[in-house]
């Protein structure tokens, strides 16, 4: 992984990711009803495999819309080392969306883990819970361009929300709570340094 180009832009680091702090001003609200999963999601190795280990829960819980073929679950695996494991599977959209969507706009894998009493991520592949928010090259960044592709994804103009704001609950996920509290003082720190002049917003 190239991190040179996100050493030079960013100078903070939380978990050991640089932190792109368009975060603390790109206004943002999620707002429709999950057009982000028509286009499926890259998993890593390991999550792959933790889907396929449910592989039966998975069939039972899907309906007509979906395949209950697991070999027309995902794509070739993909080295990629923006990935935990290095290794990346994409999930197959089929019926124009992605394998594990249900034809009520659910995840599967978010609803099994409801069912079960468990935390709702449990399953869920990282990217998922994440967007917009990504990582790229070390850092956490929004995926401003998949935003821009999305004609129903971030539709009010006049929201006052930021994406730290919106997506709250994603970044306590990625960051813990300790981690957040420190991203948490970087946006004060860094809101001040805009107040005062001594950087610029990016996102005007
Ligand atoms: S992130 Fe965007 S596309 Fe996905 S559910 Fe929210 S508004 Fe819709
Ligand atoms: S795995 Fe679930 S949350 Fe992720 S894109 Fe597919 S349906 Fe959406």
């Amino acid at each position: 992984m190239d991190k040179s180009k996100m050493n030079e832009k960013f100078t903070k680091k939380i978990n050991g990711w640089f932190i792109d702090p368009q975060i603390f001003t790109y206004k943002f609200i999620c707002n429709c009803p999950g057009e982000c999963c028509h286009y499926g999601v890259f998993t890593d190795l390991k999550e792959y495999q933790t889907i396929l280990s449910i592989k039966d829960k998975v069939i039972k819980n899907m309906d007509e819309t979906q395949s209950k073929n697991v070999d027309e679950w995902f794509e070739e695996q993909a080295e990629d080392d923006d990935f935990e494991s290095g290794i990346a599977v994409g999930t197959e959209v089929i019926n124009n969306k992605c394998t594990f969507l249900d034809k009520n706009g659910l995840c599967t894998l978010q609803k099994i883990a409801l069912i079960e009493g468990e935390y709702k991520w449990k399953y869920k592949p990282l990217y998922c819970i994440l967007f917009p928010l990504t990582t790229f090259e070390g850092a956490l960044t929004i995926d401003i361009e998949h935003i821009e592709r999305l004609p129903y994804c971030n539709v009010d103009p006049n929201t006052h929300l930021t994406m730290f704001e919106a997506c709250e609950e994603e970044l306590k996920h990625f960051f813990g709570e300790d981690g957040f509290a420190e991203l948490r003082n970087y946006r004060e720190e860094y809101l001040n340094e805009i107040k005062f002049g001594v950087n610029e917003d990016v996102t005007k």
